[in-house]
């Protein structure tokens, strides 16, 4: 479907707070590049904190995040931060992209706008390029009869689609996916899992994916993440992690999730 080099990501004991809540308590994982990670577990467990992390979307107080050769955050013993430079930090997050829960896509907009909006400002790519790039992801989540309608005039999981397209278009390296078919009728979030387990399978890109699907999670990711409590309970493959066996913890979540 697209062509970018695709980036491992790891994690590294990092921790983050807010005020008196310690939110991520010590977590590590790590990401091949190509892969795809499925993170799971209870609401208020710090997975949108941790991809929002990855994303330097906000700093973490202690460990350490890199992505491909980038390191995005880490605090010396002696607590001295150290960070991208803003430039790098600007570079690097043009190579990740980020596929929301409500979709977030710019309502005064047309579909085709919205998508080629990133390549054109930030990355000063041609105009009549970014087009006919924009189409073609546009028919390859179904919508190429949907280039000049707007956000508004679209179901959720066709903006959904959007939204996935939108990230594409920028040839991220890393898409990070945080609940993104949550908002949805149930109806409608067949339509968009079918278009991540097609990017998943065609794609070079490496994904992490914040979800509640289990069967997306089981059939799809190389790699499941559980976590609970701001820390990591299990990760490794999907038959392993998902099995109510091996915790309390995760018996619950599958019972209440199926
Ligand atoms: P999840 O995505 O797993 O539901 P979150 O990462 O959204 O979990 O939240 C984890 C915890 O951090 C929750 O207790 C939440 O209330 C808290 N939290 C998240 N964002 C903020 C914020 N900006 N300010 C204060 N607390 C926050
Ligand atoms: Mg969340």
């Amino acid at each position: 479907m697209i062509e970018a080099t695709s980036q491992s990501v790891d994690v590294s004991d990092v921790h983050k707070r807010y005020h008196h809540n310690e939110v991520l308590k010590g977590v590590s994982f790590h990401v091949p590049a190509n892969t795809v990670t499925s993170v799971l577990g209870p609401s208020g467990s710090g997975k949108s904190t941790l991809l929002r992390s990855i994303n330097r979307l906000i700093p973490i107080d202690s460990g350490l995040i890199r992505v491909g050769d980038n390191i995005i955050g880490y605090e010396e013993r002696g607590g001295k931060y150290y960070e991208l430079s803003d430039r790098d930090l600007c570079r690097q997050r043009q190579r990740i992209g980020m596929v929301f829960q409500n979709f977030n896509l710019f309502p005064h907009k047309t579909v085709l706008a919205n998508l080629v909006e990133g390549p054109q400002v930030v990355l000063g790519r041609p105009k009549r390029e970014t087009e006919e790039e924009a189409r073609e992801l546009l028919a390859s989540v179904g919508l190429a009869a949907k280039a000049d309608e707007y956000p508004g005039q679209l179901s959720g999981g066709q903006q959904q689609r959007v939204a996935i397209a939108r990230a594409l278009a920028m040839k991220p390296e890393l898409i990070l996916f945080d609940e993104p078919t949550s908002a949805l009728d149930p109806e409608l979030v067949g339509e968009v899992l079918d278009v991540m387990r097609r990017l998943a399978e065609d794609s070079s890109t490496t994904m992490i994916v914040v979800t509640h699907e289990i069967a997306f999670a089981r059939d799809v990711s190389d790699q499941v993440v559980f976590m609970a409590d701001g820390v990591v309970e299990a990760s490794g493959p999907a038959r392993e992690v998902l099995d109510p066996e091996r915790s309390p913890r995760i018996k619950s979540f599958l019972m209440r999730s199926t």
